[in-house]
């Protein structure tokens, strides 16, 4: 029998399905052998509008790189349903950039060269030579616009590593992607670098209002960017055994307050008992929330399968 709330949380599910950019909705993932699955996603509901920018954090291993590479389309879901803008999300394709933390660029390759060969690849040869210089001044463009200006003709180990996670961002931009994906791409600057990148990452994502979800095991770093911030983990509880092998589920998804482009606010009150309060119930393994009492707050946040 299905309830009335069982019920209206498939329709809602269902109408959000139809205007977000990103749907997941009942999605299992699990890695190995079929005897002997590891599962990793566990049942992960998701919805995310479009130009939402969502930081996505949770303990190591609990599946964030494995959801990040779902959305991308570079692996498939055991089941379960994931959509973009309403369509299944099926291969990776040119609406879905993805930013890695730092080296996607060639080391042989110039600045403006990284920045127009993904361009010039995504054509068919024929068009890649005539649009050769035009792709060029958008990949010029791209750099100009970033503050790369003076970087153009140089080679990447000449940069600096903010320096060079801008011209990969760059990479991205010139796809002109709807979504941008970020595993932990900051993680290999010094903290004056990473910081400037942050403000650097807002401004841009003002500019474009692109729909961003940014994995970081920095929680201050999620708690800054993030218009909403998502807690994956596979630390809970429910009504199964208690030796069942759980994988990851959403225990919180909730909306952070909108912030001015700047880092004063990190050393606010609210803004350091949001970090605590993020690490109190994301990353205590003997804290174990139930299912029941996940706080999804988040407005575009959803739940359909009975507990
Ligand atoms: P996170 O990014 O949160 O640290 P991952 O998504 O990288 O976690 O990995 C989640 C779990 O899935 C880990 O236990 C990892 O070992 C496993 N895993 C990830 N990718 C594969 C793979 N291709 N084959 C087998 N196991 C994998
Ligand atoms: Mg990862």
């Amino acid at each position: 029998m299905i309830h009335t709330s069982e019920l209206e949380a498939h329709e809602r599910a269902s109408a959000l399905s139809r205007t977000s950019m990103i749907h997941i909705q009942d999605v299992y993932k699990s890695y190995g052998p079929r005897s002997k699955p590891k599962l990793v996603l566990d049942n992960v509901d998701l919805s995310i509008a479009p130009g939402e920018l969502v930081t996505l954090v949770g303990p190591s291993g609990c599946g964030k790189s494995t959801l990040l590479k779902l959305v991308l389309g570079q692996e498939l879901p055991d089941s379960g349903k994931l959509l973009i803008e309403a369509n299944p999300a099926g291969l990776a394709d040119k609406r879905r950039g993805i930013v890695f933390q730092q080296y996607s660029l060639y080391p042989h390759l110039s600045v403006i060269d990284n920045v127009a060969l993904g361009k010039r690849l995504s054509l068919p040869l024929w068009q890649r030579i005539a649009e050769r210089k035009q792709i060029r001044e958008e990949a010029m463009f791209q750099l100009r616009n970033l503050g790369l200006e003076e970087a153009i003709g140089k080679l990447p180990h000449e940069l600096s590593g903010g320096m060079r996670q801008r011209v990969a961002v760059a990479q991205s931009l010139i796809m002109s992607p709807k979504i941008i994906l970020m595993d932990e791409p900051f993680g290999a600057l010094d903290p004056g670098s990473r910081e400037h990148t942050q403000i650097f990452l807002l401004e841009l994502w003002e500019k474009y209002k692109m729909t961003v979800i940014f994995v970081t095991h920095d929680l201050e770093e999620a708690v800054f960017l993030g218009t909403r911030l998502v807690i994956l983990s596979q630390y809970y509880s429910d009504d199964r055994d208690d030796d069942c092998r759980r994988g990851s589920r959403v225990i919180q998804d909730i909306a952070l307050s909108s912030r001015a482009l700047s880092t004063e606010v990190k050393s606010s009150p609210e803004f350091n008992a949001m970090i605590d309060h993020v690490r109190e119930i994301g990353f205590k393994p003997k804290h174990r929330l139930h299912v029941k009492d996940f706080n999804l707050s988040h407005p575009n946040s959803f739940r359909t399968l009975p507990e």
